[in-house]
Formats: C-alpha cells, structure tokens, sequence
C-alpha cells in the first residue's frame, strides 16, 4: 500500500457555489488542499475558467482533467444544446439535467488521481437536501460508493461530504463563517445559462440560489438585531 498524506484532500471542483464552499472548507481542515475539475462538455465551457480563477484566488493547486465522454454518453440538457431544460423535476424521474454516472465516474477518477499522489481524503459538495431527484447526491450512494473504492482500489479513502444535510441557506451561512460569502456570491458559477455570480436569475439554479440566500441574509440581519 502507497504511504498516505493525512493532511492534504482532494476537492472534486466545479466553481459553483457548493463545491467553491466545499473547497474553503477543506481549506479550514486540511493544511494542503488540491482542486480538480472535470471538463466533461457541459455548454458553459468558461465554467472551467470560473473553477481556475477561483483555485488561484484560493490559493490551492488545481488540475483540469478533459473528460468529453461522460457528456456524450447521454442525452441530457447540460451537456447538449438541442435539448430544452427542465423547468421543474418531472414526474418520477430526475430533471434532464441529471448527467448519468457523473458523480459515480467523477468520483472514481478523483480516487485514483488522489492515489496516485498519496491524498486519502475526497472532498464532494453533494446535499442529499436540495436534491433536485439526482440519485448520485445520496448519502447513501457516497457511502456505498466509499466501501467500492476502497475495496477496488485497496486504500482508505475518506469522502466528505460537508453539505449533505445542508439546505442552500445553511450552505450560504456555512460560506459566511469561513470568511468567504462575498467570495462565493460574486465568483461562483451555479447558473444553467452560465452567469457568473447572482446568474441569470430564473434558471432552477438560479432560483434556488438567489432563495436560499435571501433567506439566510433575513435571518442574519434578525440575529444582528437580537444582539444590538
Ligand atoms: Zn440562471
């Protein structure tokens, strides 16, 4: 078995409001911190700049990995721009934005390039409490797929998952008490149309962004008055 880092984690990075709050949190825990993100056709391309951009500010090592297949696979309305987005989750079945197997095949790819550098712990921002039907954002698939990769890959690999429980308010609240609210509400790209920041304020990204984080604003400004 390779000799194991313990201080240093592997954020699986996409430059949106979760993961840039995931990495800021590994940031708080780990004394050495790598990004990677995937660059897997999603029609934002810029998105992978948005995730550099936002490394560099970090401060943390970051790595882009080309992977075109994942979006070629299926057809799915992130990947592919003759398909119209879900305005809402249809009735049983996730949102076509759902990418088949990304997280599974994200993650994987993440274990093994962790390996090969001695890293144990992979850092994830899925949340099994926002989630839009995506059944790759479960606890129990991170679980499951946690007991896979360490039997596969023979190591003792740790996936955190720090939003898992986390609404998109307590996810907001999370980035204000690592210091970097302000950093994540202009930098980071959540937007299905590809808008940096407060996006463009009516995709289901959008939507559930921009609700969250009013929420978790009101209720500061309450907290700050009780305190005066
Ligand atoms: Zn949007």
């Amino acid at each position: 078995m390779m000799q194991m880092n313990h201080d240093c984690a592997l954020v699986v990075f996409s430059g949106g409001q979760d993961s840039t709050t995931c990495l800021f949190w590994a940031k708080a825990h780990f004394r050495e911190v790598h990004a990677l993100t995937f660059s897997y056709g999603q029609k934002h391309v810029h998105e992978v700049d948005v995730a550099e951009r936002i490394a560099g500010l970090a401060g943390v090592r970051f790595e882009r990995m080309d992977v075109p297949l994942i979006g070629t696979l299926a057809k799915n309305a992130l990947t592919d721009g003759s398909v119209r987005m879900d305005e809402e989750k249809p009735a049983g079945g996730p949102p076509n934005t759902f990418v088949p197997g990304r997280n599974l095949f994200f993650l994987s790819i993440a274990a093994v390039y962790a390996r090969e550098r001695g890293i144990s712990h992979l850092v994830t921002g899925v949340s099994e409490t926002d989630y839009s039907g995506y059944p790759d954002c479960r606890d129990s698939f991170i679980k499951s797929l946690n007991v896979t990769l360490n039997l596969g890959i023979e190591e003792q690999f740790v996936i955190h998952t720090p939003l898992m429980w986390k609404d998109k308010c307590q996810t907001w609240a999370l980035a204000d008490e690592l210091g970097v609210l302000d950093l994540v509400r202009r930098e980071t790209l959540t937007c299905y149309n590809g808008v940096v920041g407060d996006g463009c304020g009516h995709c289901p990204a959008c939507t559930l962004r921009r609700a969250g984080l009013q929420k978790y604003l009101e209720q500061k400004e309450r907290e700050g008055h009780a305190d005066e």
